[in-house]
């Protein structure tokens, strides 16, 4: 059977401005032409979230002094595309109307939780929700002025969640009933159904956000249930990248890499894609092709289920290198931990209890001592918190110091194909000594996708440029 149903989601800048959304439109009636089926998945404006967030968390602190100035810049955002791009004078004026009514809710919101002093998690959702609320009625009012069929649809009316709010977890089984009997009727009658990533319900209708970037996760869960054949993420890059371009200007776009690599390399900071996107359409077998809203004929990156032979994509054993910045390493150590049951899970609870997420651990057999990364902001307290928790083994010198190293960066390699090939990380070692980069700590998961490096903050480019000369030759 030909493939029929495509869902795609524009990013906070390929709705952000009145170029950007000539070229949605634009996308959205060539991909007309060779889909049958079309669903539309936006985020909020760019920066309109953030804007959101700060304003409801100033008013919970009692200040709504900047309420009237985040007013007008919201009206100002949707209002200038609306007077650009919509022609049709009523359409416009009721797009206009629509969106002053969602503002005037954000200035009621606030001044409430001014009153409370206080801001919960649930009305922090409400708050968030309404930038894509905006942002759908603006989309889908430009692509109707410009003659294609469309239809704003919140997904709070189908995308049915728990009750986790700012982080909140789809219920699959209620998602596919009523997406299927909202969506399929617009489709069949050719309407384009153009919906807000991002947020959901409750099934009592109090509305859930799916967690900050949840758009991308939001296109995948209503491919899955739908089923699309394809999601495609619109985006302003041309697609993942072999690393930052910012740090090494060679980086090329990755014509295709496996669900694992790039679960490595979202978890590493290479923001393209929200790392929860990927569970629903490899679970469902739909496509899933990320590509730049201002270079749409440039083919992205597609995902693929599983690496080609032996996993090299042309002939490439390491396919990205990417960097997490500003972060220091905090190292337990004493000879007094050797074979002491629960040295580790003490620290990580004491860890967890500052609230700290690690993104890296190493500890050798050893077992003098346990090394791990923590954002360089939370340093210090985080060693303060050990210090506290562990203060009877330091006096009994079990432990002798818990420290941070000054900032250094974790730098990571990825690709799939690693795990088949002896040596790699020989190669990574020699082309880091051969350019003097020193390796202060290793993590290798037992996936074999990826080897993590930890090194001093002012050696970042180097190994980076290093490490990509591998990729490149
Ligand atoms: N607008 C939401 C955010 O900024 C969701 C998204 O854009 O993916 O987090
Ligand atoms: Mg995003």
């Amino acid at each position: 059977m030909p493939k029929q149903t495509l869902v795609m989601k524009f990013g906070g800048t390929s709705v952000g401005s009145v170029d950007a959304l000539v070229s949605v439109t634009r996308i959205i009636r060539d991909a007309r032409k060779e889909w049958s089926r079309v669903v539309v998945v936006t985020s909020a404006m760019s920066g309109v979230t953030n804007l959101l967030l700060d304003s409801a968390i100033l008013a919970a602190q009692g200040r709504v002094d900047a309420l009237s100035n985040v007013e007008s810049t919201l009206k100002e955002k949707h209002f200038s595309v609306a007077e650009a791009l919509i022609t049709d004078q009523d359409l416009r004026e009721t797009t206009k109307q629509e969106i002053s009514d969602l503002v005037l809710s954000l200035v009621d919101l606030c001044k409430a939780m001014a009153v409370l002093g206080e801001a919960s998690p649930r009305a922090m959702d409400t708050v968030a929700s309404l930038g894509e609320r905006m942002s759908v009625r603006l989309l889908a009012a430009v692509v109707n002025d410009a003659g294609i069929k469309a239809r704003a649809v919140p997904s709070t009316q189908f995308v049915v969640t728990n009750a986790h709010y700012q982080n909140a977890h789809p219920d699959f089984k209620a998602t596919t009933e009523k997406t299927r009997a909202l969506l399929n009727p617009l489709m069949d009658a050719g309407i384009v159904p153009i919906t807000t990533g991002f947020i959901g319900a409750t099934p009592e209708g109090a509305i859930t956000t799916l967690g900050r970037g949840g758009s991308d996760y939001s296109a995948a869960i209503i491919g899955a249930v739908l089923p699309a054949d394809d999601v495609w993420i619109w985006t302003d890059v041309d697609g993942v990248m072999t690393t930052d371009p910012r740090i090494e200007p060679k980086a090329q776009t990755l014509p295709e890499i496996n669900y694992s690599e790039i679960a490595e390399l979202a978890y590493y900071g290479a923001k393209v894609l929200h790392p929860k996107t990927i569970r629903p359409v490899l679970d469902a077998g739909i496509g899933l092709r990320i590509c730049n809203t201002f270079n749409p004929s440039h083919p992205g990156t597609r995902l693929i289920a599983s690496v080609k032979s032996n996993g090299k994509v042309d002939g490439k054993v390491i396919k990205a290198v990417t960097a997490i910045r500003r972060q220091r390493l905090v190292t337990i150590e004493g000879r007094g931990m050797l074979g002491v049951p629960g040295v580790a899970a003490r620290a990580f609870g004491a860890v967890a209890s500052t609230g700290t997420s690690v993104p890296l651990i190493t500890q050798a057999s050893s077992e003098q001592s346990i090394c791990f990364a923590v954002p360089s902001e939370l340093a210090d307290s985080v060693v303060a918190t050990l210090e506290k928790a562990f203060a009877s083994e330091i006096a009994d010198d079990d432990i002798d110091r818990v420290w941070a190293t000054d900032d250094i960066s974790i730098i990571t390699v990825v690709g799939a194909g690693m795990r088949h090939t002896p040596g790699v990380s020989g190669r990574v070692f020699s082309q880091l000594g051969n350019n003097g980069v020193n390796v202060l700590a290793i993590a290798q998961g037992s996936s074999e996708v990826s080897i993590s490096l930890v090194v001093a903050a002012v050696d970042t480019e180097s190994a980076v440029k290093a490490l990509h000369e591998l990729i490149v030759n």
